[in-house]
């Protein structure tokens, strides 16, 4: 498991995410029975499903150049299975990542992130920082996992906005 990141980390150009986030979504396959032990069963079955291109990938405030180097130097020091899952996992959740040119109106710390609900029936936006969930702009409370919003969702979000 460990060589098998380390070599999708080196393999890593910023300049091709779309093979990277692929090669991810595989591992995360390859090595269902360890990820099903720390990622949620409906967010996991999900992830599993991605494909880079239904999403707009690296659209995030995420600096990958440095981000894989360090997760490297991490698992070359002798990360255990839980952490790489999740490193994986929240690796997956930052390239599909749609950060939105809008401040989140609770903390004012992070801009929001377009996320979905699990069925993909709403549009929620999200704060990292401090975990604001929004429908059509007012705060929601969500009990269910979300997703990273996909290529679809996003352009009719814009395409909405700016009606
Ligand atoms: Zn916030």
């Amino acid at each position: 498991m460990n060589e098998e990141i380390l070599n999708i980390y080196e393999n890593f150009q910023n300049e091709s995410l779309s093979i990277f986030f692929d090669d991810l979504i595989s591992f995360i396959n390859k090595y269902h029975l360890e990820f099903s032990k720390y990622i949620s069963g409906e967010y996991l079955e999900s992830m599993e499903k991605f494909e880079a291109k239904n999403f707009i990938l690296g659209h995030s405030d995420d600096n990958f150049e440095v981000a894989i180097p360090y997760y490297k130097d991490l698992i070359e020091q002798g990360l255990d299975k839980e952490n790489i899952c999740r490193q994986v996992s929240s690796l997956v959740w930052d390239l599909s990542g749609y950060l939105l040119d809008k401040i989140c109106p609770n903390c004012h710390d992070s801009n929001l992130r377009l996320t979905s609900s699990i069925d993909k029936k709403q549009i929620i936006t999200f704060c990292d920082e401090c975990l604001y969930t929004g429908i059509d702009g007012k705060f929601v409370e969500i009990d269910e996992e979300i997703l990273p919003a996909n290529k679809n969702q996003v352009n009719s979000y814009l395409k909405q906005q700016y009606m």
